[in-house]
């Protein structure tokens, strides 16, 4: 729906469509802090959250349309996705899918409600969004989306979508909106003269050991004085940034504002011999093992704060497979032709007078479009024959009309399948204000490509 994440408080809905789609939606803090009761209290909006979980699937709605080739032109031409097997009868006969597909990443168009359209009164998710509304957690600013392709639809097939809410996250009414400032619901470090050194350090992509200055001992976390030599004059070197899971721990509860649950985090035994705590963002708790190779990351909140964080080193470590960088220049008609295209009317996309009153800098690219984006960023790499078989999108900043927004990945693991490579990549779409897209994806390519 839209592009800017602030959660203070989050709503998680999944959806059923071709194969499995979920997002996680969250909802920006009271717009008017002046003094106006709210209508709910948050464990009143709690209470209607269990409610509705309870209530399971609402009924299955049939998308507008079957799956068709004029819409799916309207997206390739705004997306730029120009597969030949989601438009020429002739390739796609002969390629691995034997006739015409969709875009894996228009599951989701196929169901969108159209211009002018409510939801229907059983939809979980209207319910939700009105009892928010009325509560002062007014519009949906950001929704991340994990989707699982079991396989590609074909041109006739109609789809329809079955909607259930499966979490509420926060329901602390927050500070007034500072629109998309991100700050307030990050867990920020505490910053002393004894660990300054090491956030420097994280904000200059540098991970930051401290060392002892008279007798070389490492020690992570930092402290004033050193546990061998009792010197109290440290220094510090900079880690290779590799290392391998010493431990791990996998976070169900309780819920951690702005973070999607489980949560793994991993202390690492550096290569240098300490051992550093970060996350493992986008690692799912049963990929991960101990003597996992990883390699460090940064992650960007603000301007002030980036924190470690880990991500396997895969196989291939040694010789990297970068994917190809993919540039979008983010002009107003793209961000207007791409949400048309993908069927999304919220006015925030497309009348910049609204997105401004509504506390954005401009218009900006909505998700379904950048779902759109990161399979075409990985399908020019790939190949016309490879199957996108899962993405895994997070947001970031947002993306402004009139920005550039760069994408670029790593194949993190590879292995062979009966009649396939199967990629797992990780990558980013970056723009002016930051990462705008983080993702991951798993991506096979047939053996018999041709
Ligand atoms: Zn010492």
């Amino acid at each position: 729906m839209a592009g800017e994440v602030a959660p203070e408080l989050a709503a998680k809905a999944s959806g059923q469509a071709s194969g499995q789609a979920s997002g996680q939606a969250s909802g920006q803090a009271p717009a008017q802090a002046s003094g106006q009761a709210p209508a709910h209290t948050p464990d009143q909006i709690r209470a209607t959250a269990q409610r509705i979980m309870a209530l399971g699937e609402s009924t299955r709605r049939p998308g507008r349309d079957p799956v068709n080739l004029p819409i799916i032109e309207n997206w390739i031409e705004a997306i730029g996705d120009a597969n030949p097997v989601y438009t020429d009868p002739e390739y796609a006969a002969a390629s691995v899918h034997g006739g015409l597909v969709a875009p894996p990443a228009m599951a989701q168009v196929w169901t969108m409600m159209g211009l002018g359209q409510a939801r229907e009164s059983g939809d979980p998710t209207g319910v939700m969004v009105t009892t928010l509304d009325e509560a002062g957690y007014t519009g949906v600013v950001a929704t991340n989306s994990d989707h699982v392709y079991c396989r590609y639809v074909r041109h006739g097939e109609h789809l329809s979508v079955g909607v259930s809410l499966t979490d509420l996250i926060g329901a602390q009414p927050a500070q007034p909106a500072q629109a998309a400032a991100p700050d307030g619901y990050v867990m920020r470090p505490v910053v002393s003269p004894d660990t300054a050194f090491f956030w420097e350090g994280t904000r200059q992509g540098e991970l930051r050991i401290q060392q002892c200055g008279d007798c070389g001992a490492l020690r992570h976390p930092p402290g004033p004085m050193c546990m061998a030599c009792g010197s109290p004059s440290p220094k510090h070197v900079v880690a290779a940034g590799t290392g391998e899971v010493f431990s791990y721990v996998v976070h169900h509860h309780p819920p951690v504002p702005g973070k999607k649950l489980p949560l793994v985090i991993a202390l690492v035994q550096l290569d240098e011999g300490v051992r550093v705590l970060g996350e493992m963002p986008g690692v799912r708790p049963d990929e991960v093992r101990i003597g996992m190779p990883v390699r460090i990351e940064f992650l960007r909140i603000d301007d002030e704060l980036w924190l470690p964080a880990w991500r396997p080193a895969g196989p291939d470590e040694e010789r990297p497979a970068e994917l190809p960088q993919l540039v979008i220049d983010v002009s107003p008609t793209f961000v207007v032709a791409s949400a048309l295209a993908t069927r999304d009317f919220t006015p925030v996309h497309h009348d910049r007078e609204l997105a401004v009153a509504n506390g954005s800098k401009d218009i900006f690219v909505n998700i379904l479009t950048d779902n759109g984006l990161v399979q075409r960023f990985l399908s020019r790499w790939a190949g016309r024959q490879a199957l996108v078989r899962q993405t895994s999108v997070r947001l970031g900043v947002p993306c402004y009309a009139g920005d550039t927004l760069t994408f670029s990945g790593q194949v993190t693991e590879r292995k062979r399948l009966p009649d396939a490579d199967r990629y797992e990549v990780r990558l980013t779409g970056r723009c002016s204000l930051g990462d705008h897209v983080i993702a991951t994806a798993v991506v096979d390519v047939p053996l018999r490509q041709s």
